[in-house]
């Protein structure tokens, strides 16, 4: 069935243009701080969970935080070629990584097994370096982190390399794995309360910590002396409890608009068929650029100031938009707001996880590289 009209597509290269709000950011620290005592480390992995590491680091440190957190040292490396010199903790590294360099670089390491101490040991002694550490105890995930049995030894030998200068003791940390849930996540609490005490019995003392947002905005009990965010500056709240502000938005432009009739396929194969004569928009965003699949039928987006459902299904580079008969016109080029905070009723990553079946991190993180990205500067006005 052949298009009845097709309006003249839009010149240039068509782009998504992806603007992280690091207003939105400042803002959510602020909240978080709201929330408690503890000093606030910023956790910035994965790109600063899509948005950008090094903008949203420095936003996080220029409103109060006092540190940043990554996953690989790699992303502590290219915090610091970015010229960021604040405290940076690494958490989840090889046994041979490249100990030495984390000491002159000043970024400091979470140490999760006795092998990793021995190996860090061994670099620190063999170059005269002092490796600062976190000693790393798993409460209840069985993921990262020493197991309770290995924690004993861990501590000892922690507290020998101490006395010889070859690490300094930093922190004492841990991961809650239920602190979304309703009642938090007691019994990863008293875990990790027996792990201080164990390290407190071989004469280790440093500052405990244990919370990321969940706990942080839920569970005062758990907070210590610092709380690592992450997905609460990007405004993702696992928790559910409190409202923060989704930093990103994506939009396309509308390609081509064309006219159908009533039992026109759209896309790949037979999975919708339209019931009507309708009018139908073409978006260049798709699987490629981080839409779930999955969430196809289901998803919609804001396009000529409503929301408009994507039909069909969703593609490697496009989805296509429903107009319906509405009459107010939209035409190449026009913008179509993907997902945003949701000020104009725009879906939001919310939306798109629940349609997806899956979590607002994996939305945010799973962005493809086409997207133009652009960032706007905390204080600026939206
Ligand atoms: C990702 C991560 C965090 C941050 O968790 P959020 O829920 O995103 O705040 C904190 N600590 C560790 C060890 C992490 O891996």
């Amino acid at each position: 069935m052949s298009a009845a009209l097709t309006l003249a597509p839009a010149t240039g290269t068509p782009t998504s243009l992806l603007t992280v709000d690091l207003g939105a950011v400042a803002t959510n620290l602020a909240t978080i701080r709201a929330h408690t005592r503890a000093e606030v480390l910023a956790v910035v992995k994965a790109d600063g969970f899509g948005h950008g590491a090094v903008a949203v680091a420095r936003t996080a440190l220029a409103h109060g935080a006092t540190g940043l957190g990554a996953t690989r040292l790699e992303e502590a490396w290219a915090l610091r070629a970015a010229g960021i010199y604040a405290p940076v903790l690494s958490w989840l590294n090889p046994v041979d990584a490249d100990w030495v360099r984390a000491a002159d670089a000043r970024v400091a390491v979470a140490v999760p097994s006795l092998a990793h101490l021995r190996a860090i040991a061994s670099a620190a002694a063999h170059s005269g370096r002092t490796v600062t550490v976190h000693l790393h105890t798993d409460v209840g995930m069985s993921r990262d982190g020493a197991s309770p049995t290995e924690w004993g030894p861990l501590v000892a030998l922690a507290a020998r390399a101490q006395r010889r200068g070859l690490v300094r003791v930093a922190g004492l940390m841990g991961h809650l794995g239920l602190a979304d849930e309703p009642g938090g996540d007691p019994a990863g609490r008293a875990a990790f309360d027996r792990a201080v005490a164990v390290a407190s019995a071989v004469g280790l003392r440093a500052p405990r910590h244990l919370a990321a947002t969940a706990a942080a905005l839920t569970d005062p009990a758990s907070h210590h002396d610092l709380v690592r965010v992450g997905a609460g500056l990007v405004g993702i709240d696992p928790s559910g409890t409190v409202a923060l502000r989704p930093a990103m938005r994506l939009t396309a432009p509308v390609v081509q608009v064309r006219d159908v009739p009533a039992g026109s396929l759209v896309g790949y194969g037979r999975s919708h068929r339209t019931r009507t004569a309708t009018r139908l928009a073409l978006l260049p965003v798709g699987y490629a650029d981080g839409l779930p699949r999955q969430a196809a039928e289901r998803a919609a987006v804001l396009l000529g100031g409503r929301r408009r459902p994507v039909v069909g299904p969703i593609s490697m580079d496009q989805v296509v938009v429903d107009l319906g008969s509405d009459p107010c016109p939209v035409r190449p080029g026009d913008l179509a707001t993907v997902f945003g905070p949701g000020d104009d009723g725009e879906p939001t990553i919310h939306d798109w996880a629940r349609w997806a079946h899956t979590l607002p991190h994996a939305i945010v993180t799973g962005l493809g590289e086409r997207a133009t990205r652009c960032w706007l500067p905390a204080g600026a006005h939206r």
